[in-house]
């Protein structure tokens, strides 16, 4: 160690120096002749002059050693005999030193057997001697020799140590880039590696580490085949492989097991990297995690799905109104197939009657993103349909949803409860002109009956009375029907109030939804009663309608049922109440209200609905009251319906009008 150190700092400043000389004087050599004698000095410097190099001289061994030191040297002359150092002496100094050991010596000896031995015994380095007298061709060939060597080793020297310093140049130069390699690799959110031109990994960055929580030192631990999930693993290695042997990229999808136990898809692609032949040297991948894209697809595949599934109509549809997406609710609701109704003109293909100009819509599309409405349509057999539209406007995409939710059945019962109420109307006023007629009708019939044989009468006269009494049997006849008819019952029946409520509400769902209206209903009993359902079905649906109503810019609607003691009749009744956030009554309608006609909704009124109720809840014995009040420029409406419940010895409630609304409505739904 400390003779490599002493080496490289002597020879170092001896080497920067020699190869100073040999950038400025390529070719000049040190030669250093050692005699004690400085007339031989000069004769060698003479033979030697024109040899081109530099000529030391020292008069002795000591000088010459020192000289050595200074300089470079290619090549020692070196006098045998000489006093205090001899030329052997010299010699051998020279070799314990280990910047000296290949140093040429020339030595010039008078040949003596004894002399020429030891020269022999010279193992290393260049030794030669030249006998005295010198012939100055043969010194000047010999040291020209050496001299030459030198030169030719310096260069050598040279060209490795500039080889020497090339190699360092590139090695850090591929230090450094790989460096930015493994820092660009550590910096990406992929997992990355690199393996060598049989597939194995011997690099992988830290996110692998990361990701799967091996320790960073351990390449062989971290292995890639150790987290692929099982089924995948034949078809990676073999997809592996078949890159190598193409030098074709790789791409993959598969999962592997992160540090926490739970398997994560990752999509993989690798490139082979050659060499300069072509040869693949390196496999360079990385991994990106798509579990949560797999899981986006996965939950648009279910919503897809849910579409697929819906009952209703979906359909997306772009602004010009071409089809863009037809689930399988429409396939159904309109009977035409996916493949012929996309890429068509919607509202064409179902011959769409708005309820407002198309335009609006649009416009409302646009301003408030979303449409709400009932349109009429028609199936592919031309069948007519009535629909609960809801539309949406994806700005993003220009394009339009639609639900649309068949409602023509419930349309159809509505209007049919509607006709009934009219009906309903008519067979009362029918009843009540029949009952008011019959009584008087009675009396004239016994009137005629006495009239006809009374005996002052002429024979014409009789013919009269008789012709008479004949008609009015006919109309006797005529009102017994029509009473007949009217008080014509059927058994009343067990009826949960809670649930006709139920039944009404669940029918004007859509209009409380479409007038956005908070519905708020308690029911503190079932309200058992016995009667007939159909005509109370009418008073509540009628009730909640008019509340509906009155409250087309949204409002809350209170209803409440529950018994109640009547201290007048010692009793207990069923009271319920609907309350109203609408418009309220003005105060010159409230005596009218009960009136049969009297409406304030112009031509949408039957002004017949209150007056109808009034006499179906007459009937129960039970009352029908409301009362109307405004407060902080709101309004509350409240109908409150009064039947005596609950009272097992409750009479039993006979000739309802009930049969012709029963009658009309089975008819209705009949029809429908
Ligand atoms: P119609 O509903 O056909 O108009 P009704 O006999 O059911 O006939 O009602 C008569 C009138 O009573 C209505 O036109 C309306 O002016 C008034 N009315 C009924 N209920 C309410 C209510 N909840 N709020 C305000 N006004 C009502
Ligand atoms: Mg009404």
């Amino acid at each position: 160690m400390s003779r490599e150190k002493h080496d490289k700092t002597a020879g170092g400043a001896g080497e920067q120096n020699a190869a100073g000389e040999l950038v400025s004087e390529t070719q000049r050599v040190n030669i250093l002749m050692v005699d004690d004698q400085p007339a031989k000095l000069l004769t060698y410097e003479a033979i030697l002059a024109d040899l081109d190099a530099n000529l030391i001289k020292a008069r002795s061994g000591r000088e010459g050693l020192e000289l050595l030191l200074k300089h470079d040297v290619a090549v020692v002359l070196l006098d045998v005999s000489m006093p205090e150092i001899s030329g052997f002496e010299m010699a051998d100094m020279m070799r314990d030193h280990p910047r000296f050991q290949m140093t040429a010596i020339l030595f010039i000896s008078a040949v003596r057997m004894s002399d020429l031995d030891r020269i022999r015994g010279y193992q290393s380095g260049a030794v030669d001697y030249i006998s005295v007298p010198v012939v100055p061709e043969v010194l000047r060939a010999k040291v020209s020799i050496f001299a030459e060597l030198h030169r030719k080793t310096r260069e050598l020297e040279n060209l490795n140590r500039e080889l020497e310093h090339r190699v360092e140049q590139r090695t850090r130069q591929l230090q450094e880039s790989e460096n930015q390699f493994r820092t660009l690799a550590n910096s990406i959110p992929q997992l990355a590696w690199m393996a060598d031109s049989t597939g194995k990994v011997f690099w992988y960055n830290e996110r692998w580490y990361d990701y799967t929580g091996a320790s960073a030192d351990g390449v062989e631990a971290a292995g890639w085949a150790g987290i692929l999930h099982p089924e995948h693993l034949d078809r990676v290695i073999s997809g592996r492989q078949r890159s190598l042997d193409t030098a074709e990229s790789w791409e993959d999808t598969f999962p592997l097991l992160g540090k926490n136990g739970h398997y994560r898809w990752f999509l993989s692609r690798a490139v082979p990297i050659r060499d300069s032949e072509g040869v693949v040297a390196r496999w360079f991948g990385t991994g990106t995690d798509i579990s949560e894209q797999i899981a986006m697809e996965d939950l648009l595949r279910e919503r897809a799905d849910l579409l697929e599934l819906a009952s209703e109509a979906i359909l997306v549809r772009d602004f010009a109104g071409m089809v863009q997406y037809w689930n399988a609710g429409a396939e159904a609701l309109y009977g035409w197939p996916r493949a012929e109704a996309l890429g068509k003109p919607v509202h064409q293909v179902l011959n769409t009657e708005f309820p407002v100009e198309p335009e609006r819509i649009e416009s409302a599309l646009i301003e408030q993103g979303r449409w709400d409405g009932n349109l009429v349509q028609h199936t592919r057999e031309g069948q007519e349909v009535i629909v609960a539209s809801r539309q949406v406007f994806k700005k993003e995409t220009g394009s339009i949803l639609e639900i649309n939710r068949d409602i023509t059945a419930q349309m159809r019962a509505e209007e049919a409860l509607r006709s009934a109420e009219k009906l309903a109307a008519m067979g009362r006023v029918a009843g009540i002109i029949a009952h008011e007629i019959n009584n008087p009708l009675e009396a004239i019939t016994n009137a005629f009956y006495l009239l006809r044989d009374h005996p002052s009468l002429d024979e014409e006269a009789r013919y009269y009375a008789k012709l008479g009494d004949g008609e009015l049997a006919r109309v006797c006849h005529i009102t017994k029907q029509t009473l007949g008819f009217y008080r014509e019952s059927q058994h009343p029946v067990d009826v949960s109030i809670a649930g006709l409520l139920d039944d009404v509400l669940q029918l004007q769902g859509r209009q409380l939804l479409v007038n956005r209206i908070t519905l708020d209903k308690k029911y503190l009993s079932h309200g058992h009663i016995r009667g007939f359902p159909v005509e109370l079905r009418q008073v509540f649906f009628n009730l909640i309608g008019n509340a509906i109503q009155a409250m087309p810019d949204g409002g809350r609607l209170r209803i409440r049922m529950g018994e109640r003691w009547n201290e007048a009749a010692g009793r207990e009744d069923l009271r319920i109440t609907f309350c109203d956030t609408g418009a309220g009554v003005q105060p010159e309608h409230s005596k009218h209200l009960f009136e049969p006609f009297f409406t304030t909704k112009s031509s949408k009124g039957t002004g017949l609905g209150l007056w109808i109720s009034k006499g179906i809840i007459q009937k129960y014995d039970g009352t029908i009251q409301f009362r109307s009040m405004s407060f902080n420029g709101g309004n509350m409406t409240a109908f409150s319906v009064t039947l005596p419940g609950a009272d097992p010895g409750m009479k039993v409630i006979a000739g309802a009008n009930h049969t012709i609304a029963e009658e009309v409505a089975r008819a209705s739904r009949e029809r429908a």
